[in-house]
C-alpha cells in the first residue's frame, strides 16, 4: 500500500499538478496527498459515489436535531447558510447554554467532506456524553460551553459529493482564497465573534476521516508553527492518546506543515490569527476500514484528554465507559433504505464476527461481515448489491458463541 502511494506520488509530482497539495510526513516516509489520504480530484462532479450520503444524510440530520434539541443542556441555532441555502446548524451545549458566563469555550464542527461521516460518528458520540448524565457529562457542562457543527458542508452531502460544496469548492482548504465559500464565511466569522468574546475558544477540533485506516491527528511541525506550540501539540494529542493508547496513533504519526503556514485550512486561520492561545487541529478517524468504530471509546478519550489541556479535572470510572458489557445488534439507518445503510453493533468479546443477510424465507442472500474483530463497537456501511429486489430482509449477528435476534430491514427501489 505504502508503495503504490509513492509510486502515486511521483507520477503525480511529474505531471507538475503541485498546486494546491503538500507534502505529508507519515512515519518518517514523504507522501502527496491530503491530510485526510486521499489524492485530489480534479473534478468532483464525475467522483460522487453516494445516493445514500454514505448513511447520514442532512433529513437524519433534522431528525437527531430535533432529539438532541429535546435536552434543557442543548441551544441550537444557525451560524449562516449554504450555497443551496442550508442552515448551517450549531448546537450550544453547556449547563445552561443560555448564560454561559465564565464558562471554557470549545468548539468542534464535522463533515466538510461528507463521504468522512466517521468523523461525524465520533462527533455523534461527543454529543451523547455531553448531554448525558453520566459524571463526566455533567463535570464538563459545569465547566464548558461546546459549540458543535455536525454538518459544516450540508450541500456536499445532500449532493453525494465526496468532498466539495455545491461550487465544486473543497472547504477544507478555502480559508485564505477571497471571496470565501460562504459556509467557509460564516463559520470563519463566527469564529471571529467568539475569540473577541469574554470565553474566547481554547480548543477547536476538525472532524474528518482517512483513507489510511488509522486514527491519528493532524500534527503540525514546529517549522511551521512554533517550538512552544510544538510541545503543546504532543501533550495534547498524547494526553488523548493516554485513554485509549490502542485506538489513536501517537502525536508524530502524521506530521504536516513542515515547510510553513499552509494558509489554507481553518487551522491555519488560527494559528494566524490567534497562535499558541487556540489548540486547533484535526482529527482523522478511519474511513470504511475493517477497524472503523468504537466511536465513543474515542469520543471519551478526546473529552477527557481535552479537559486535561484545559485542567479541568475529571475523576471517572473509565472502565464503565470503554468496552461493552453485552452483545448488541442495532437497528440499521436509514431504514427503509437504497442501497446504503448503517449498521452498528457491539461485542464485548474479541472473536470472529459474521453478520449474514437472509431473505423472507430464510435463505442467506448476502454477507454482510465475515472477519476477526476486538471487543468493542463496531460499525458498517453497507451497500446492498443491485441484482436483489425490493423487499423485506433480515440480518443477525454471531460472534463466538452468541447469536442475535434477526432484525428486518426493508429495501425500497
Ligand atoms: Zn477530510
Amino acid at each position: 500500500m505504502k508503495k503504490i502511494l509513492l509510486l502515486l506520488s511521483l507520477l503525480i509530482i511529474s505531471a507538475s499538478t503541485l498546486k494546491s497539495q503538500e507534502l505529508q510526513i507519515i512515519q518518517g516516509q514523504t507522501y502527496l496527498m491530503d491530510k485526510c489520504g486521499f489524492m485530489e480530484e480534479e473534478d468532483e462532479a464525475n467522483n460522487f459515489t453516494s445516493v445514500e450520503n454514505w448513511g447520514y444524510s442532512y433529513d437524519s440530520l433534522l431528525v437527531d436535531l430535533n432529539l438532541w434539541g429535546q435536552s434543557p443542556y442543548v441551544k441550537i441555532d444557525s451560524i449562516g447558510l449554504s450555497v443551496q441555502g442550508r442552515p448551517l446548524w450549531q448546537l450550544t451545549i453547556s449547563s445552561n447554554p443560555n448564560d454561559i458566563t465564565n464558562k471554557r469555550t470549545v468548539f468542534i464542527h464535522a463533515r466538510t467532506h461528507p463521504q468522512e461521516t466517521e468523523g461525524f460518528w465520533v462527533t455523534e458520540q461527543i454529543i451523547n456524553i455531553l448531554l448525558s448524565e453520566n459524571e463526566l457529562g455533567q463535570i464538563i457542562r459545569e465547566n464548558c460551553v461546546f459549540y458543535i457543527v455536525p454538518m459544516y458542508n450540508p450541500d456536499g452531502v445532500e449532493l453525494g459529493y465526496p468532498r466539495r460544496n455545491a461550487n465544486n469548492v473543497d472547504l477544507e482548504s478555502n480559508w485564505f482564497t477571497f471571496p470565501n465559500e460562504p459556509e467557509v464565511s460564516a463559520l470563519k466569522a463566527r469564529f471571529t465573534e467568539l475569540m473577541s468574546s469574554p470565553n474566547p475558544i481554547e480548543v477547536e477540533l476538525n472532524m474528518h476521516s482517512s483513507s489510511l485506516c488509522k486514527r491519528y491527528f493532524v500534527y503540525h511541525d514546529s517549522a511551521g508553527t512554533s517550538p512552544q506550540f510544538a510541545v503543546m501539540q504532543q501533550n495534547f494529542i498524547e494526553g488523548i492518546r493516554s485513554y485509549y493508547p490502542t485506538g489513536i496513533e501517537p502525536w508524530n504519526y502524521y506530521i504536516s506543515w513542515t515547510g510553513g503556514n499552509p494558509m489554507k485550512y481553518p487551522e491555519s486561520w488560527f494559528w494566524y490569527y490567534h497562535g499558541e492561545s487556540v489548540m486547533a487541529l484535526t482529527y482523522e478517524d478511519m474511513y470504511q476500514c475493517s477497524g472503523t468504530g468504537n466511536f465513543n471509546i474515542t469520543a471519551n478519550a478526546i473529552l477527557r484528554g481535552v479537559m486535561d489541556y484545559m485542567n479541568i479535572p475529571t475523576s471517572v470510572d473509565l472502565i464503565s465507559l470503554s468496552l461493552p458489557e453485552e452483545f448488541l445488534l442495532e437497528q440499521n439507518y436509514p431504514n427503509p433504505f437504497n442501497p446504503a445503510t448503517m449498521i452498528r453493533w457491539q461485542s464485548p468479546v474479541s472473536s470472529w464476527q459474521t453478520i449474514k443477510l437472509y431473505n423472507t424465507l430464510g435463505e442467506e442472500v448476502d454477507t454482510i461481515v465475515d472477519e476477526y474483530l476486538e471487543a468493542g463497537y463496531h460499525s458498517k456501511l453497507y451497500n446492498i448489491s443491485s441484482t436483489l429486489p425490493s423487499g423485506v430482509y433480515f440480518y443477525s449477528l454471531q460472534a463466538g458463541n452468541f447469536i442475535s435476534a434477526a432484525k428486518k430491514m426493508i429495501l425500497l427501489r
